[in-house]
């Protein structure tokens, strides 16, 4: 095109290109860490010490010039899940404020005491921060650390992924969660989330508590608050693989792309395995547990997921399957303790859910 066209149409494109997109004027605040547009800003998030010692959550604000979502990414709620940590550092690195519509509020760890501690499922308080939310300010740590990311992070997001992976006992293979309330487009929203992130098993899950007083979940306190969120899951085991990691980085990624945050290619999902039943295997005593069947493994009714016995060898149950489908996770080291997960199965729907 001549230089003369060019000009002409540079002029009367970049005025109408400003008024679409006109720059983005607030500051951003979480905890400690204030951004301004263009901005990337790491600290914490400060956990008072209250009927036991606090903690310090460390997060990274990257705001952008342009206004969009406010997407939270959180990851370490479970002290002994590494991958979407790793993932988070690596997004860290990547995220351009300057290329960047709307904002991303990255939760590098949000259990700083259970991960530096090795903990597996519960802090030094007894209790799955994935249990406690909204949270309390006067509660013990895992309350105070939910009241803090919901009042924080939550609160201050337009959409939320929770990054989880197979706890240090568990084996897993990569699935999402989609939250289906009944508010149509909240669930749309979600559900177009979970198909974005782009792992290709979708559990289904209608059981969330409603009431935003009680929501227990990370992800469904941000739902209950009108935010679409997904769970996702994605490594186990305490492994650090490459393709575990990567995995939590790229869905993040690709969920940006989504929600027109950043310019990358999208991984969505084309045909996604939807898991319309989704059951916890817990564990009926106290005891060893010797699985016989591994993560990605298919299930008839009736198969035996593995053995429960004493300490000196003497079988107390046998686990089966209730019904058929895919193993998603099963615990594959020995201790367990009444009550406790031993496997997840999910059954394989062929319809399109609605
Ligand atoms: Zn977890």
């Amino acid at each position: 095109m001549k230089r003369s066209t060019w000009l002409t149409l540079a002029l009367t494109f970049v005025p109408t290109v400003a008024l679409a997109q006109p720059a983005q004027a607030e500051r951003l605040r979480v905890g400690e860490v204030v951004a301004g547009p263009g901005e990337k800003a790491s600290g914490f998030i400060a956990v008072p010490d209250g009927v036991d010692a606090g903690t310090r959550i460390p997060v990274t604000v990257v705001h952008g010039t342009k206004p969009g979502p406010a997407l939270a990414l959180i990851a370490g709620t479970h002290g002994y899940e590494y991958t979407a940590v790793l993932a988070l550092q690596r997004l860290r690195a990547r995220l351009d404020p300057s290329r960047l519509s709307g904002s991303v509020i990255l939760v590098h760890m949000a259990n700083p005491t259970t991960f530096y501690g090795r903990r597996i499922y519960y802090g030094a308080d007894g209790k799955n921060l994935n249990r406690v939310y909204p949270g309390r300010a006067d509660g013990t740590l895992s309350d105070r650390i939910a009241y803090a990311i919901t009042t924080e992070v939550i609160e201050r997001s337009t959409h939320l992924v929770d990054m989880h992976c197979g706890d240090g006992n568990e084996s897993l293979r990569p699935y999402s969660y989609w939250q289906v309330t009944g508010d149509r487009a909240l669930d749309e929203a979600g559900k177009e989330m979970a198909l974005a992130f782009g792992l290709d098993h979708i559990v289904i899950d209608r059981e969330r508590p409603a009431d935003p007083a009680r929501t227990v979940y990370t992800s469904n306190t941000a739902v209950r608050r009108g935010r679409p969120a997904i769970t996702v899951e994605s490594g186990g085991m305490g492994l650090t693989d490459e393709a575990s990691v990567r995995a939590q980085e790229a869905g993040a990624l690709s969920v940006m792309a989504h929600l027109g945050m950043v310019e990358a290619p999208s991984l969505r999902v084309e045909r996604p395995l939807w898991i319309d039943r989704a059951q916890v295997l817990t564990s009926p005593a106290t005891g060893i547990w010797s699985p016989v069947v591994d993560k990605m493994q298919s299930v008839a009714t009736d198969t035996l997921i593995g053995r429960l016995t004493d300490p000196f060898g003497n079988l107390l149950k046998e686990v089966r399957a209730p019904f058929a489908g895919e193993v998603l996770y099963v615990v594959a080291t020995p201790p367990v303790s009444e009550g406790e997960p031993l496997a997840f199965v999910g059954h394989v729907t062929e319809e399109e859910p609605r």
